[in-house]
């Protein structure tokens, strides 16, 4: 039996006035996949994100979460989702555990320390500074905490807006691991990022954006590296003629 399809754009598209923000978008993002999205500033990704979320509505086409239009119950579709923006915002005065303790009540869960540790230990999250201020955590550690509220609410997908700038190059490569591990105990990953390599890396399919319209959709398994960068360039490239 093939894996649920999670998030479904179904002639997604988003204009803001004159401009089009979003064109057409048709993309799936399954459990236990990770699907990036690349393409230059402007390019349509967050918008696809918050088209998801609910914070904006379609001029056309349907965002779908786990079989729902998000626009008929945004609330439905929000309970089913995890977000991670790319910066994580806590309070800084209180410390992670109780931060993790506040955010999982707003999203109705009551998460008892045995559980929520398992779930740190899963994302390589160093416990024993749980209980310092979260105002004091780099910024690796912020996206994990971001990454921890959406399983602790049982997100059955998650979306993260850029979750690797800003990372040194040894806490982006274990947030790519974290997140493999992730999607791979079945939740489905919607990322965007500017990261081509990790991109790479991480995700079982790869979107690249341009001017609001999904212009490449590639296995990365099947290109090199360097055959991906120069895809990616060669889209760009015709974005700028
Ligand atoms: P970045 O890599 O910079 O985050 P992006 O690919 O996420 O870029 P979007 O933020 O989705 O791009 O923006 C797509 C286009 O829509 C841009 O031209 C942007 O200026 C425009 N846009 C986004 N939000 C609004 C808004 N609320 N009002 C007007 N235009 C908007």
């Amino acid at each position: 039996m093939s894996a649920p399809v999670l998030l479904e754009a179904r002639g997604l598209s988003k204009r803001f006035g004159a401009h089009v923000a979003l064109e057409a978008l048709d993309l799936t993002v399954s459990a236990g996949e990770v699907v990036c999205l690349l393409g230059a500033n402007g390019a349509g990704k967050t918008t696809t994100l918050n088209l998801f979320l609910g914070f904006t509505e379609p001029s056309a086409g349907t965002a779908l979460v786990d079989g729902r239009a998000v626009v008929e119950d945004p609330a439905a579709a929000r309970a089913k989702l995890g977000y991670v923006a790319e910066v994580v915002s806590l309070y800084p005065s209180l410390s992670g555990a109780e931060n993790l303790a506040f955010f999982a009540e707003l999203a109705g869960r009551r998460v008892d320390t045995a559980e929520r540790d398992a779930i740190l230990s899963r994302l390589r999250f160093p416990l024993a500074q749980i209980g310092l201020p979260a105002g004091g955590y780099s910024k690796g550690m912020l996206q994990k905490l971001g990454l921890a509220i959406a399983l602790m609410k049982d997100a059955r997908a998650i979306l993260l807006d850029e979750p690797l700038s800003g990372l040194d190059p040894a806490s982006a490569n274990d947030l790519v691991a974290v997140l493999r591990e992730v999607a791979a105990a079945g939740t489905a990953l919607l990322v965007s990022t500017h990261d081509i390599f990790r991109a790479k890396e991480m995700a079982h399919r790869i979107g690249i954006m341009r001017h609001g319209r999904l212009v490449a959709s590639v296995d990365p398994s099947t290109l090199s590296a360097i055959e991906l960068e120069q895809l990616y360039l060669t889209h760009m490239a015709e974005q700028a003629a």
